[in-house]
């Protein structure tokens, strides 16, 4: 399969190690990068980030479910490899099979756990007030019979925040309860005689806004990728993050439409002068939000040329009258640069009305990934 035919993902990992040395250089020496490779690497491609990431010293992941760690396990990615989610008993095999954490969820799925026979490697998810995963922070015992159970071989606990991308008085005053729940948590673990276990919170704006709290393990996500969650996020710390990936598709044909006619499903676009349209091969099914129809940009040849009509399953429409030496088979450029024009994840998110997460998580199996 030629990579670049159809649409594709440029992965520019020295950009992806700028983006550790970035990290690195804020997080204290004793906190370890753990960073989030689940959902394929944020649509990036699991294994090509995750063995550029093993080739810069890093050793801990985190994945979202037993098939993840499978996946990064076969390709050969060794060290740490913790499964944030659930896994149904079903899948315990796998666990055991690839040498995987699993998180436990709460205190029934500990019990889970130690029904099965079989003994698991587990961090202890703590609630500490997201009220998702894990067992209340206020329940020390219950904790504690986690610990204790014979088939479960407990090596950390962790908690996730859950507005420290916010600067608000009041968000900042809830994580700081956050962290100081947790802090309580390590604490009576370790008063109680418990001391072989890692500790870990942040993800990346609890990193990025909270650094000077240092746990075992920082596991960055988003950021790590170069990329915000929204267009206007600010952090307290500022770092030179930098994105990885690109995104582009090919233009596979360039046609005229006449005043008065109207192109695609719907025919939602009818111009009311003569346009010149490219049909690019890429679409919804690649990860494209529909809501993207007659809204938003590509670039071509360093050039805005905007989106018109639906976005199709596997196609999509620009238009490029201002683009007179376009020509079937150029690359559109949907996420990256162009001449001296750069599209952000950040504001294709702001088009669709989403968060940038959900942009690149959601980038299709059918695009390549080339790492560059
Ligand atoms: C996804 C996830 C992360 C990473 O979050 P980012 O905001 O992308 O850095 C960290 N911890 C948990 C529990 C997660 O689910």
């Amino acid at each position: 399969m030629y990579g670049k035919g159809r649409a594709w993902i440029e992965l520019n990992l020295k950009n992806l190690k700028h983006n550790i040395e970035e990290f690195r250089r804020l997080l204290p020496c004793d906190c370890e990068l753990m960073p989030a490779v689940k959902a394929n690497a944020y649509g990036h491609g699991a294994v090509p980030v995750a063995k550029a990431l093993q080739e810069q010293g890093v050793h801990a992941f985190c994945v979202a479910s037993a098939a993840e760690g499978a996946q990064l396990r076969r390709a050969g990615i060794s060290g740490e490899l913790l499964v944030l989610g659930y896994t149904h008993p079903a899948e315990f095999d796998e666990l055991i099979a690839c040498d995987l954490i699993q998180t436990v969820i709460d205190g029934n799925y500990a019990e889970e756990l130690q029904r099965d026979g079989r003994r698991f490697t587990v961090h202890v998810g703590i609630d500490t007030g997201m009220h998702r995963i894990g067992e209340r922070w206020e329940n020390i015992e219950e904790i504690i019979k986690i610990f204790q159970m014979p088939h479960l071989k407990v090596t950390g606990i962790f908690s996730h925040l859950c507005v420290s991308d916010g600067q608000s008085g009041e968000e900042r005053a809830y994580t700081l309860e956050q962290i100081r729940h947790f802090e309580y948590v390590a604490e009576e673990l370790h008063r109680q005689g418990f001391s072989n276990f890692k500790c870990h919170l942040q993800g990346s704006y609890g990193i990025l806004n909270y650094s000077q709290y240092c746990f075992d393990y920082a596991r960055a996500g988003i950021a790590f990728y170069g990329i915000y969650s929204g267009k206007h996020d600010s952090t307290k710390a500022r770092l030179d993050l930098v994105p990885v990936l690109s995104l582009k598709a090919r233009v596979i044909s360039v046609r005229t439409l006449y005043k008065g006619e109207g192109a695609g499903y719907g025919l939602t676009y009818h111009p009311q002068q003569n346009r010149k349209i490219a049909v690019l091969s890429i679409g919804y099914a690649d990860g494209i939000p529909r809501n993207l129809s007659n809204c938003g940009y590509v670039l071509c040849q360093g050039r805005m040329a905007p989106i018109v009509g639906r976005i199709c399953m596997d196609q999509m429409l620009v238009d490029v009258t201002e683009i007179p030496q376009i020509s079937p088979g150029e690359e559109a450029v949907l996420i990256g640069k162009s001449g001296s024009l750069e599209i952000r994840a950040e504001d294709v998110a702001q088009w669709a009305g989403t968060i940038s997460n959900e942009i690149v998580s959601r980038l299709g199996e059918r695009l390549e990934r080339i790492a560059e």
